[in-house]
């Protein structure tokens, strides 16, 4: 049977990137003479607002029948009264949970045609092709949380397995590239680093002998992703310290929205999504880059459904339609005017189709 493929629009701008990318997937289906099944389902504000749950069974059910998920973005200034009981984020998280996926993917690969995006110099951005992996599923966005009138608590929590299987998982993926992983902590403070920095050194010195492991820690890190991207193969880190690091190594491509990511576990199935948030500030208004959802798809084909020069197929459209001129305003040139998310996704299909 086609493989199905859960579709998650969410919220602001999350409907109209996913509209993008699911049309990409549906030229890649009709070239292939096997169209894909898609299934949509709610998640997110999208999802409270129908059903009072940020992630519903019947979304449920679908993450777990579906051979992979593509989702769009979740949150927006609706649904974020800091009293609320059930908020749009509590749904992401469930939907990893429920996934059992613990490694998010995040490629930073620069392209000559966005240095100009850029805010760092053309000579810094050359050849930079960086994967991050990020964990998922501890640290402190999922430790013990405690508020009274004058404190707040925020526990940070790691287990050796949690740490494990995230660190063998950029092992795995090291081999594939150029087989040098920075394992990012900061051991010089944190307990939980210390224990991730024993980890690493002894996996790597047992497990993946071949491959060259550097420690670094997060604020040199922050720094050295500015000052020598170049040299960074696999970044292996954390649950925070890699969703900040992403925002920021983002801006080496150019824009938030062209990065996309996976989010694996232990078998294929996996969950695509870009890295940024919903946009509430550009929603509906058709401004919205969709490369990093495209880009997602496209990741979504090589490693959930194993069609990995249908992936390649998309990267290079999505380039080729950048390259024609085709750009949203963050990606403007200087005195061009920008075009429209769904003019960039029609753009896209041309190439796609060509
Ligand atoms: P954001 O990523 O939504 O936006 C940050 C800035 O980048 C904004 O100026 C936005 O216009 C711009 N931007 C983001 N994506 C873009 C795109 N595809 N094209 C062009 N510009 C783009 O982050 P935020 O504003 O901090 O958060 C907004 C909401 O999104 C919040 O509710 C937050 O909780 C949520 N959020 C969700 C996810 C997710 O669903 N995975 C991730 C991050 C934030």
């Amino acid at each position: 049977m086609a493989a199905l493929i859960g579709v998650l629009a969410g919220d602001g701008i999350g409907p109209e990137v996913v509209r993008e990318a699911v049309a990409c997937l549906e030229v890649v289906g009709q070239q292939r003479g096997e169209p894909f099944r898609f299934e949509t389902g709610l998640i997110g504000g999208a999802a409270i607002d129908a059903t009072g749950s940020a992630f519903p069974p019947a979304t449920a059910d679908l993450c777990r029948r579906a051979d992979a998920v593509l989702l769009g973005a979740v949150g927006g200034p609706k649904w974020s009264d800091p009293e609320a009981k059930v908020r749009p984020e509590l749904g992401l998280l469930e939907m990893r949970a429920a996934m059992g996926v613990y490694a998010n993917l995040r490629p930073v690969a620069t392209h000559p045609a966005l240095y100009a995006a850029s805010p760092l110099r053309p000579e810094r951005l050359e050849g930079v092709d960086i994967l991050v992996v990020r964990e998922l599923t501890g640290g402190i966005y999922f430790g013990r949380k405690e508020r009274t009138a004058d404190s707040a608590t925020d526990v940070c929590t790691y287990t050796r397995e949690e740490i494990e299987r995230v660190l063998r998982m950029a092992g795995t993926l090291a081999r594939q590239r150029r087989r040098k992983v920075a394992s990012i902590d900061k051991a010089n403070v944190l307990d939980t680093s210390r224990l991730w920095r024993s980890l690493a050194t002894e996996i790597f010195r047992t497990e993946f002998p071949d491959v060259a492991l550097e420690h670094v820690l997060v604020d040199a890190a922050a720094m050295h992703l500015l000052s020598r991207p170049r040299d960074f193969d696999v970044l292996v880190t954390e649950n925070m310290f890699g969703d900040i690091l992403t925002d920021e190594a983002s801006m080496l491509t150019g824009s938030l929205g062209m990065l996309p990511s996976a989010a694996l576990g232990a078998g294929r199935r996996g969950l695509y999504e870009p890295i940024h948030g919903s946009a509430p500030d550009i929603a509906g208004l058709d401004r919205a880059n969709p490369c990093g959802t495209i880009l997602s798809a496209a990741m979504l084909l090589r490693h959930s459904l194993g069609l990995a020069a249908e992936a390649e197929r998309i990267e290079r459209a999505v380039f080729t339609a950048i390259e024609g001129g085709h750009r949203t305003a963050d990606i403007a040139l200087p005195g061009q005017p920008p075009c429209g998310t769904a003019a960039l996704g029609a753009a896209i299909r041309t190439a796609l189709a060509a």
